[in-house]
C-alpha cells in the first residue's frame, strides 16, 4: 500500500459558504480523497482540492454500472472536536457491496485513516448546528478503458463531504408498489449499488406524480412482503412489537436500522426482525394496533409515515401521537452530541493537532 499524499487547496471556498443555509448536495467541502486500483493494489492515493476528473468515453463504469457508494455523517461535538458515526461499519458495508459487485476491496484500516485525514484538514466544514452534519460520500467505479462486458480491472475510489444543514424530515406519504420491484432473491439488493438507484427512480416518479413521496418496496415474488424505502428501512410498531423486515438478501443493511435495533433491544423493547407482510399491517391498521410506521437512514435518522397507501387501501397514521420514533430520534442525536452515553462505541472522534 502506497502512502497518502496531501495536497492543500490555496484558494479555500469556506469563507464563500452561507452555513446559515445549505442547500441539500450542492455544498462541497475543499479537499477530497481519490486512489486508485491498478488491478493488483491501490495506488496514487492522495488527498487533493476538490474539483472534476477526466474520464474516458469508454469507462466501463459508464456502461455496465460497476459503481458503489456509502453515506455517513461527521459531527462536531461541543468543543468542536469531529466524530465520526461507525465508520468501520460504513467500511465493511463497502467491501461488501464490492465484493457483490465483482470490484476489490479497500482495507478498512485505510478507509477510516482517510476519513480522519479529510476530517483534520476539513474540519471548518463540520456545522455546528444542531441536527446538521458533514455528509461523507464514499464511492467506487470501474474505469477500464475499453467495451466489453467483464470485471474492470481497474477502479477509483474517491471520498468528498458535504456540509449539512439539519433535515426537518416532514412526515411522508407512501405507496407501496405492485408493478416494479427494487430487488429480487439472489439480486443486488443488499448492495449499495448505483444501478439499484436507477431501476428505481421510474416507480418513485410514478408515485410523487400520484401524490405519494416514495415508493413502499415489496418482495419480488408475491408483492407481498415489505422490503424497504427508497432511502430507508422500514419499521412498524404493531401493539407493543416493533418490527422490521429481517435482512434476507434484498434488504439494504442500514447502519441506522442497526442502531435502533440496539437501542431497542437495550430498552427492553420487544423487537421482532422477520417477514413482514402487507397484508399483516393492513390487518393490524383494521385492529387499531398499527401504533407507528417510519424510515430509518443515514440522511434523515427517522422519518415518520403518516400514510400508506396499497392498491386501493389507504391507512393514515397520527404522527403526533409518535412515541418510539421520536425517541429513537433523541437517542441517536444525544449520543452524536455527547449527551447521551456511547454505551457502544459508535462514536468515533478525530483528534485534532493542537493550534497555536
Ligand atoms: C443507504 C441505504 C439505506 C440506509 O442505510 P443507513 O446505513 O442507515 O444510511 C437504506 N436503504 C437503501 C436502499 C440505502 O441505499
Amino acid at each position: 500500500m502506497s502512502k497518502i499524499t496531501i495536497t492543500k487547496t490555496t484558494s479555500s471556498n469556506l469563507a464563500h459558504v452561507d452555513f446559515d443555509n445549505l442547500p441539500f448536495g450542492q455544498v462541497f467541502a475543499d479537499h477530497m480523497f481519490v486512489a486508485d486500483y491498478d488491478g493488483q493494489q491501490w495506488t496514487n492515493m492522495e488527498i487533493k482540492p476538490f474539483g472534476r476528473l477526466t474520464m474516458h468515453p469508454s469507462m466501463l463504469a459508464l456502461h455496465y454500472g460497476q459503481s458503489i457508494f456509502e453515506g455517513m455523517k461527521a459531527f462536531a461535538l461541543e468543543d468542536k472536536t469531529p466524530v465520526l458515526y461507525r465508520p468501520e461499519r460504513h467500511a465493511a458495508r463497502l467491501n461488501a457491496s464490492a465484493t457483490r459487485l465483482c470490484m476489490p476491496e479497500f482495507p478498512e484500516e485505510t478507509f477510516v485513516e482517510v476519513l480522519e485525514m479529510l476530517l483534520r484538514l476539513d474540519h471548518q466544514w463540520i456545522p455546528s448546528e444542531p441536527g446538521s452534519a458533514l455528509y461523507i460520500r464514499p464511492f467506487m467505479f470501474a474505469t477500464d478503458e475499453t467495451i466489453g462486458v467483464r470485471p474492470s480491472e481497474k477502479y477509483r475510489l474517491i471520498i468528498f463531504t458535504q456540509p449539512t444543514g439539519p433535515y426537518y424530515a416532514k412526515p411522508v406519504k407512501l405507496l407501496a408498489e405492485h408493478n416494479y420491484i427494487r430487488a429480487a432473491n439472489g439480486g443486488t439488493g443488499e448492495a449499495k449499488a448505483a444501478g439499484n438507484y436507477a431501476g428505481s427512480l421510474l416507480p418513485a416518479k410514478i408515485a410523487k406524480a400520484k401524490g405519494y413521496d416514495q415508493v413502499l418496496w415489496l418482495d419480488a415474488t408475491d408483492f407481498e412482503y415489505i422490503q424497504e424505502v427508497g432511502t430507508m428501512n422500514i419499521f412498524f410498531v404493531i401493539g407493543d412489537k416493533v418490527i422490521t423486515p429481517a435482512t434476507d438478501g434484498s434488504i439494504l443493511r442500514g447502519i441506522t436500522r442497526d442502531s435502533f435495533l440496539t437501542l431497542l433491544t437495550d430498552a427492553g423493547y420487544t423487537v421482532e426482525q422477520r417477514p413482514l407482510g402487507i397484508s399483516e399491517v393492513e390487518d393490524a391498521y383494521d385492529r387499531g394496533e398499527l401504533k407507528e410506521v417510519f424510515g430509518a437512514g443515514t440522511a434523515a435518522v427517522v422519518a415518520k409515515v403518516c400514510e400508506i397507501k396499497n392498491k386501493d387501501k389507504v391507512m393514515k397514521l397520527s404522527v403526533e401521537d409518535y412515541k418510539v420514533a421520536p425517541w429513537l430520534y433523541d437517542q441517536i442525536n444525544g449520543i452524536r452530541n455527547g449527551s447521551i452515553s456511547d454505551k457502544h462505541g459508535w462514536l468515533h472522534p478525530v483528534a485534532l493537532p493542537v493550534s497555536v
